[in-house]
């Protein structure tokens, strides 16, 4: 058992195969999580009526069956009344044919400021049709399954569990590369239901292509319509992308999907083996570009123009690795370390890593670290900042550490040799990455100040017109930048329909209504 599951405060156990398993389930979706993260749960709505439960049965129910003073009209009256009001109790009323739909693209590591010495005319048409955010901080570590997950789930990457790329087990030791862990089950199945179950279970059709996290099932359920890239797939083949995206554009409009989320793994990869500062990376956004200007081509084409709302965005951004600096971080130079004192390493990924010392050794190996570069930071498990929302997980390791940008950790040997990385602290400008939006919900022309990605989830559920499961997310942060801005109740869900084709009403609310109406109809036959 990996001493990190014997923790204070840390519950849940082991699995056979030694992963520490998920301590949240469906029902205790954040019984880890500290409430200064602000955790608002979407239960809460739906915990009184079940989304297809008729709200009125429950008014009824709460009163005598057969009640001799309510005659026929009145009854009616009330039903139709509470109906109106009370819509699903909780859950999203649209009709079929006027939702509109929704198609999340991610362009992997695309920095913040990639379209500031490249010409991007067709972002920038983007922009001006829509919304763009100055830049987007992600969450930490500024890595692509983490981040990406947090974009679907608008949970911290510690509440959300997909701590890493790489799905590793501190007790055999296990660690599987980037592509094989998109497969594996139980490293994203851990207690999260990203935003495809979510709608799912709400009536709506939707897909995933090439999407981190979108080729396993959760709690039992599979994305409508998933596309997984193969294990040698060319991940910059333009033509290609323009093949994706007419598949999109026909589960769109063939099969009616609400949902897709799309991704690209450029220009990250570009920009890791040339440098982001490199010919070659401002060509990539080149391609990035005239594919945007490709995907917004096959929306009118495909007249989606009016009810399909465009995200783009990304994971991360990317920094130049100083790879002739004179002051590497090398764990095998470090004096008073020895990889002898390790059980578990995670080492030579770009600036992250996590350790986990032998039985008994977790002091002597942190004293040998905590001084040991300058540009290293290791941690405690429990002493990591807070403000990172990411060592409060069952899966961290009990010690961490993150480097300074520029710098990437070497172990063993280093084995290390690209011109461009990230995964560095999300506060570091170049880890920023971008938001673009543009759709019948979306104001044109806008900017917008930076927000932090975990917000992006509540707006794509208010898009859907769909209840988000518990999340870290602030859903009045992105309001702004829709045409209506609905007043908020007490509890922050919005009171009145939303662009005319959504409403989502608190039942607690609704009961409260229906109940005085009920009165008064019984008042004024009395009278
Ligand atoms: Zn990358």
């Amino acid at each position: 058992m990996p001493p990190h599951t014997r923790e204070a405060g840390i519950r849940g156990g082991t699995d056979p195969a030694g992963e520490p398993t998920p301590e949240v389930r469906p029902r205790d979706v954040h019984s880890h999580i500290p409430k200064t993260h602000g955790m608002r749960s979407a239960r809460v709505t739906l915990g009184l009526c079940p989304p297809r439960q008729e709200p009125v049965l429950c008014t009824l129910c709460a009163c005598p069956s057969g009640r001799p003073s309510m005659r026929g009209p009145a009854i009616l009256l009330t039903v139709a009344l509470a109906t109106l009001l009370a819509p699903g109790a909780g859950a999203p009323v649209q009709s079929q044919g006027s939702r509109n739909k929704l198609l999340l693209v991610s362009f992997d590591g695309f920095r913040w400021n990639y379209d500031q010495d490249v010409d991007t005319p067709n972002l920038d048409a983007m922009a001006r049709d829509g919304v763009k955010a100055r830049y987007m901080t992600p969450a930490f570590v500024t890595m692509t399954s983490p981040c990406h997950f947090t974009l679907v789930t608008g949970k911290y990457i510690e509440n959300h569990g997909v701590v890493h790329n790489m799905y590793y087990n501190t007790t055999s030791r296990v660690k599987l590369p980037y592509h094989a862990t998109l497969g594996i089950q139980r490293w994203w199945d851990n207690g999260s239901v990203p935003i495809w179950i979510t709608a799912q279970r709400q009536g709506l059709r939707a897909g995933s292509f090439f999407y981190p996290g979108g080729n396993v099932t959760y709690q039992g359920v599979a994305v409508t319509r998933s596309r997984k890239e193969g294990i040698a797939h060319n991940y910059k083949n333009e033509t290609e992308w323009r093949a994706n995206i007419d598949t999109v554009m026909a589960w769109f409009t063939e099969e009616d999907l609400d949902l897709v989320t799309l991704y690209f793994g450029e220009p990250d990869s570009t920009g890791h083996k040339y440098g982001p500062e490199s010919p070659e990376r401002r060509e990539m956004v080149r391609q990035v570009d005239r594919t945007v200007g490709y995907l917004r081509e096959s929306i009118a084409r495909n007249h989606l123009t009016d009810h399909l709302n465009l995200i783009i965005t990304s994971d991360h951004g990317m920094t130049t690795v100083d790879k002739q600096a004179g002051d590497l971080v090398e764990f095998h130079k470090f004096p008073n370390f020895t990889f002898q004192d390790i059980q578990f390493e995670l080492l030579d990924y770009g600036p992250n890593g996590m350790l986990l010392p032998k039985e008994g050794r977790l002091e002597k190996v942190y004293n040998a670290l905590k001084d040991a570069h300058p540009k290293l930071h290791v941690y405690k498990k429990e002493e990591f900042p807070e403000a990172f929302h990411y060592a409060n997980n069952p899966r961290v390791t009990p010690l961490l550490m993150y480097s300074d940008l520029g710098y990437v950790i070497h172990g063993r040997v280093n084995v290390q040799f690209n011109n461009g990385e990230h995964g560095f602290d999300n506060k570091d400008m170049d880890m920023k990455t971008i938001f673009r939006a543009v759709g019948p919900s979306f104001k044109a022309g806008l900017e917008v100040e930076p927000f932090e990605s975990v917000h992006v989830y509540e707006l794509m559920c208010r898009l859907l017109g769909i209840v988000p499961e518990a999340n870290d997310g602030d859903p009045a942060t992105l309001l702004p930048m829709l045409h209506t801005e609905p007043a908020l109740p007490p509890d922050g869900r919005p009171a009145l329909p939303l662009h005319g084709r959504s409403a989502v009403l608190p039942s607690s609310w609704a009961l409260v209504v229906m109940g005085l109406l009920g009165t008064m109809i019984l008042l004024s036959e009395v009278a």
